[in-house]
């Protein structure tokens, strides 16, 4: 059975470019507008002699209602249960917020393997939200950029090491 590798974290952390970044292709919609509803996608990759299955994670910008946030709760929930590890991604240029936490909280309940990605981070930029990120206790941040490819020689070590 192929492993499955789950993409979660708070809207607008770059989950999305990360999926088809992995993926190849732009099966995940990345969006830039707030409100937009992201559908849980799902593909196959293989990255570096690793096989393994991606689930990217919606998200719903506007979790003012707390219908939308039940259901990306129970989303990002299911993915992890299918998990045999977790990319949990924080944005660093803006830091660990407290919408991260719900988020890293349901990882750490799950007791599962994490790779901590610290994206946005291309140029060197956002090295204070990696270091802040270490407080989340979820190990180690990769200082990584989902859009620019940087980081992901560390990425592949992590999930050869967890997978
Ligand atoms: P998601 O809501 O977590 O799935 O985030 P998306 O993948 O839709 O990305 C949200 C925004 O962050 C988009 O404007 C992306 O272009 C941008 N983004 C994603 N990855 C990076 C990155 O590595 N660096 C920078 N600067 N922006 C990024
Ligand atoms: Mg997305």
């Amino acid at each position: 059975n192929m492993p499955t590798v789950a993409i979660v974290g708070r809207p607008n952390v770059g989950k999305s470019t990360l999926f088809n970044r992995l993926v190849g292709k732009k099966l995940a919609l990345v969006d830039d507008r707030p409100g937009v509803t992201r559908d849980r996608r799902e593909g196959d990759v293989q990255f570096g002699g690793l096989v393994f299955r991606v689930i990217d994670t919606a998200g719903l910008e506007e979790a003012d209602s707390a219908s939308l946030l039940g259901r990306m709760r129970a989303q990002t929930e299911a993915a992890i249960l299918e998990a045999d590890v977790v990319l949990f991604v924080i944005d660093a240029r803006a830091g660990v917020l407290p919408a991260d936490q719900p988020f890293a909280e349901l990882v750490r309940r799950a007791g599962c393997p994490v790779i901590l990605i610290a994206n946005k981070a291309e140029g060197g930029a956002g090295l204070g939200g990696a270091y802040e990120a270490f407080a989340l206790g979820l190990g180690d941040p990769i200082p990584f950029s989902a859009e620019h490819g940087e980081g992901v020689g560390e990425l592949h070590s992590a999930l050869q090491a967890t997978l």
